[in-house]
Formats: structure tokens, C-alpha cells, sequence
């Protein structure tokens, strides 16, 4: 049996009959960008998150970039301001920090939720730190009471970055609707995916809604007037046609990720591999089942000759990155050995029973 890592285009076609609707409404409308299925999608994903704003973006990397420049803008952080960030994330969060002159500061995760440590985060505000940024890796919330908390008591902006976890929730608060603001991704391989690239955010501050989507937009809110030096970084139309259909199955589909997620977690009873732990105050949406294994490298050419293919999130850590050489003196054990241990088996909302059993019957067999 071959077992893809993601099938996409099973999921996809699952909503074929609906897309070509979609499709068809936005050609016969004649109206291609910043129309009413990006105005209606809007609506509904800021109602989804339970957030009173939601603002569509080209993709989730600009999502963040963004609303750090409008802080920029608002006076509320500067060039050289000091950013927190988890260091075993994926690039993207980093990225959003230095393109806009801001310095991240990587902080270790917790190696149960693979979450940034609250208990690590206070000894690295300076006089310098204005943000942090939670990212709630893998469909997991990260533990938002502790971070909030310190947040306040330093008057720092909180951005989540949701790019993982759509619909995820902590203690009953939805993803995207417990910082500041929020990054969401609509990549193609996210539990919300388009059929090509997207993002939002998210938000309750009309003041930074207001910026953030004049800086999308030229920095313009009228037409040929430029109140900031703004950029190009929509949402495309059809993009969002498409997400409005997927966006009403998304529960429906999480639901399906968690019955393969907790298939995995009764079934899988191999000591080589470590099982991804849940958080009591979590609802994870199983963006990826991340298990850890000392001899990865065999565990996966294991699992590849019997037709099941892998993937590692992430195998380099952004500390040993080339494009960040600046880090590269860091001492961050827990984020290296998850980088060397971690690695993500088949998920989705596809899957059938059989394809879960038989993962689940290779890895058992694993042995070194
Ligand atoms: C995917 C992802 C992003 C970036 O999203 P793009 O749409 O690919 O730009 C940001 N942060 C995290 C954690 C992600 O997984």
C-alpha cells in the first residue's frame, strides 16, 4: 500500500462540484480583486475565530509582516525593538520579525507541547522587548494564560501566529482570538487551504484593522491615496470563493484529523516512539502528528520501504539556518535535540481506515 504524506488533491477534489460553482460566480462577475467574495469570507473566517476583524493577505508570512508594520506605523514599536518568538518554529515567524528591522529573540519550547515555555520568557525581556509571538505549532495552542499574563504586566502586544491552527481552541478561546492580533496561512497544505496562496488577520483593535488594511492595499483606503508606503498583498477573489466553501467544512474536517489522531494514540505502542502529548486546556486540530524517535533516519527509511512517506517539520533549526548566522552562537539544546528527533506521520482528513491501520501496524514493527 503507498501512503502519501498529504494527499492534496483528494481533499481537494472532495469540493470539486462546489469550486467550479465558485468559480464560475467569480468569472461571471467580472470583478477579480478586492470583490464581494473576499468582503463575505472576511466576515465569516473574523466570525469563525471569534474575532471582531479579519483582514484577507496574499499569504501567512505577509500576515505577520504586516501587522507588525502597522504597529510600526502606530508608534508602537521601532527599528531595533526586540521580538520573542518560540526557536523551534518554523522560519516564517522569524522572517515576519526582521523584515520589518526588528530583532527576534528565540526562546526554548516545552518538549511535551513543543510550545514556546512561559517559565523561559521573562528572563529574556530587555527594555527593548515589545512583542511576543506565540505560535501555536502543529494545531496545538500554546499556552496563552501564562503568556498573556506576562505580557501585561510588561505592556507587550501579543501575535499569534496561527498559520497551524485553524479552529484550534484554549480553554474554550478560539485560535486567533487571544492576542493582539493573529497571522493566519491558507497555504494549500493548512487544515484551511486554498488552491494556492492566502492569508489573514485577525483582530479586535479597529485602529490596527484600519492600518492593516490600508498597508494590503498601497496603503491606500481611497483609491490613488496614499496615506502610508504601503505594499501589494491581497487576497486574491478566487481564492477566497474557494476558502468560503472550505472554511464551512473545516469542523467537520478537524473532526476527522482528531479520530485518525486518537486512532494513532490507542494504537501506536512502540517504546522507539515517542507519541505527541495534549495539553488538558487544548483542543489540537491536528495539523501534524509530530512523534519523536531517537533513530529517525532509520524510522523513516523504514516506514518509506513500506510505502509510507514522511515528512520532518522541521529538520534545520532556524539558529542554524545560513540566512541567520546572527543566531547562530546560540545555546538552545531542547530546540535542537526536537530537531533532530522529531518527524510528522500521514494526517488528514481523507485518510481511511485502512491507510491509518497500516501506519499504525508499520510503525509497530519498527526495531533498531
Ligand atoms: C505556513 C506557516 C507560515 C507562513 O504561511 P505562508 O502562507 O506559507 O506564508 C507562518 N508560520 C507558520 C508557523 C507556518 O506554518
Amino acid at each position: 500500500m503507498n501512503i502519501p504524506f498529504l494527499d492534496l488533491k483528494k481533499i481537494n477534489l472532495t469540493y470539486q462540484q462546489a469550486f467550479e460553482q465558485a468559480f464560475t460566480r467569480v468569472l461571471t462577475s467580472g470583478w477579480f480583486i478586492m470583490g464581494n467574495e473576499v468582503t463575505a469570507f472576511e466576515k465569516e473566517y473574523a466570525h469563525y475565530c471569534e474575532s471582531k476583524h479579519c483582514i484577507g493577505v496574499a499569504n501567512g508570512l505577509d500576515a505577520l509582516i504586516l501587522i507588525i508594520r502597522a504597529y510600526k506605523e502606530l508608534g508602537v514599536f521601532k527599528d531595533g525593538d526586540e521580538i520573542i518568538v518560540p526557536a523551534n518554529t518554523y522560519i516564517a515567524s522569524i522572517l515576519a520579525i526582521s523584515a520589518n528591522n526588528l530583532v527576534p529573540i528565540l526562546v526554548e519550547p516545552n518538549e511535551l507541547s513543543f510550545n514556546i515555555n512561559p517559565e523561559l520568557i521573562e528572563k529574556h525581556i530587555s527594555a527593548k522587548t515589545k512583542a511576543i509571538i506565540p505560535v501555536h505549532l502543529y494545531g496545538q495552542m500554546a499556552a496563552m494564560n501564562p503568556i498573556n499574563a506576562i505580557a501585561e504586566k510588561y505592556h507587550l502586544k501579543v501575535i499569534e501566529d496561527a498559520a497551524q491552527s485553524h479552529g484550534a481552541l484554549y480553554e474554550n478561546k478560539k485560535s486567533g482570538s487571544v492576542g493582539h492580533a493573529a497571522g493566519h496561512s491558507f497555504y494549500p497544505g493548512k487544515n484551511l487551504g486554498a488552491l494556492g496562496d492566502g492569508g489573514a488577520i485577525t483582530t479586535n483593535d479597529d485602529e490596527l484593522a484600519e492600518v492593516i488594511s490600508a498597508l494590503r492595499n498601497y496603503g491606500s483606503h481611497k483609491k490613488y491615496e496614499n496615506i502610508y508606503k504601503g505594499t501589494n498583498s491581497r487576497l486574491d477573489e478566487l481564492q477566497a470563493a474557494f476558502l468560503r466553501i472550505k472554511l464551512a467544512q473545516l469542523d467537520a474536517d478537524n473532526l476527522k484529523r482528531n479520530h485518525v489522531a486518537n486512532t494513532y494514540l490507542a494504537h501506536i505502542k512502540n517504546p522507539l516512539v515517542q507519541l505527541p502529548s495534549i495539553d488538558a486546556n487544548n483542543k489540537h486540530v491536528w495539523h501534524l502528528f509530530v512523534v519523536r524517535v531517537i533513530d529517525r533516519s532509520a524510522f523513516q527509511s523504514f516506514l518509506l520501504a513500506h510505502g509510507i512517506q514522511t515528512v520532518i517539520h522541521y529538520p534545520i533549526a532556524p539558529n542554524h539556518q545560513i540566512a541567520y548566522k546572527e543566531l547562530a552562537s546560540l545555546n538552545l539544546p531542547i530546540t535542537e535535540k526536537i530537531h533532530q528527533e522529531v518527524i510528522s506521520l500521514p494526517i488528514s482528513q481523507v485518510m481511511t481506515e485502512e491507510e491509518v491501520n497500516e501506519v499504525i501496524r508499520v510503525v509497530n514493527l519498527f526495531t533498531v
